[in-house]
């Protein structure tokens, strides 16, 4: 049995005013102790909330009190380590930054659950399976298959969907970590004339829970203190990346801790600490270097 859990959660959904509802919100988050990051905007919510069973309960319970969130789907995922220790509840313009400003939610992608996406790989069907999300994810694991665009930010998915033209009359499906940046980048596909486009149900957290040692490769990448999740236990599936210093299979990287340089660098755990957590030599020895406190 893990003793925490993560549950991650969004929803397009109109909210009037986002600034009073995330000083609500933030409030009754520290009251009752929960820890995470949810991001408030005019076009939604989305978060993630970490916590033992009986508190991701009462946080779920308190969100669905809401009429506008009472059909909201939470996706769990079961872990030992704390995943967050701070609470953040914050308005933004987008619940994910996309830039796809006139890109209309009307026209995302049909979803396809996860049992009809194992039946398109046991079937062999000719499709297109395309990564949605930043190499630094992708590096770490992906999809059998799968294009993994070399994009470091989620803006950048119009540059990736032209690089994609000749796909246009394909079967496409998309995917990316909860299925969020996904509603926007299938409709945004659909806009540019593809024709047959598919968007995972809940994205990767939903598939591999229900299907590891399938056809994921590799860890996922989660976006708070973990890093990385690990659905497999076939090791063949376990890496799909190597440390960018001993050339070792591993799933983890980090930040270069130098605050000028920052670039996310795959690195196991040995190298990681020889190298005081920095890229390069160079890194090591600047003065601007991030304070790393071993527990
Ligand atoms: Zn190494
Ligand atoms: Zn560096």
């Amino acid at each position: 049995m893990h003793q925490y859990k993560v549950i991650s959660f969004y929803k397009y959904v109109k909210i009037e005013d986002p600034e009073v509802l995330m000083k609500g919100h933030l409030n009754w988050c520290l009251e009752n102790g929960l820890k995470g990051k949810v991001y408030l905007a005019k076009e939604g919510i989305s978060g993630s909330i970490f916590g033992d069973d009986e508190l991701t309960r009462k946080y779920k319970n308190y969100l669905k009190g809401y009429k506008i969130f009472e059909d909201i789907w939470f996706k769990e995922t079961p872990t030992d380590s704390v995943a967050f220790s701070k609470m953040h509840v914050r308005v933004k313009e987008e619940i994910v930054n996309s830039g796809l400003r006139s890109t209309k939610l009307e026209h995302t992608a049909p979803k396809l659950t996860p049992e009809q996406l194992l039946k398109f790989y046991e079937d062999k069907k000719d499709f297109v399976i395309v990564d949605a999300r930043n190499w630094y994810e992708s590096k770490i694991g992906k999809f059998k298959n799968a294009i993994t665009p070399q994009i470091t930010h989620f803006r950048e998915w119009p540059k990736v969907v032209e690089s994609l033209s000749e796909y246009k009359d394909k079967t496409i499906v998309t995917y990316c970590t909860g299925g969020i940046r996904c509603e926007k980048a299938s409709a945004y596909m659909r806009e540019q004339g593809f024709k047959d486009v598919y968007q995972i149900d809940g994205g990767i957290l939903n598939y591999i829970l229900q299907f590891p040692d399938t056809y994921w490769e590799g860890g996922m990448f989660v976006f708070d203190d973990r890093r990385v999740f690990e659905p497999n236990t076939n090791a063949e599936l376990m890496f799909t990346a190597n440390c960018h210093f001993c050339g070792k299979p591993t799933s983890y990287h980090i930040n270069c801790h130098n605050i000028d340089c920052d670039k996310i660098i795959v690195s196991c755990h040995d190298c990681k600490v020889e190298k005081e957590y920095c890229c390069s030599d160079e890194c090591r020895t600047s003065k601007n270097k991030r304070k790393v406190y071993h527990g």
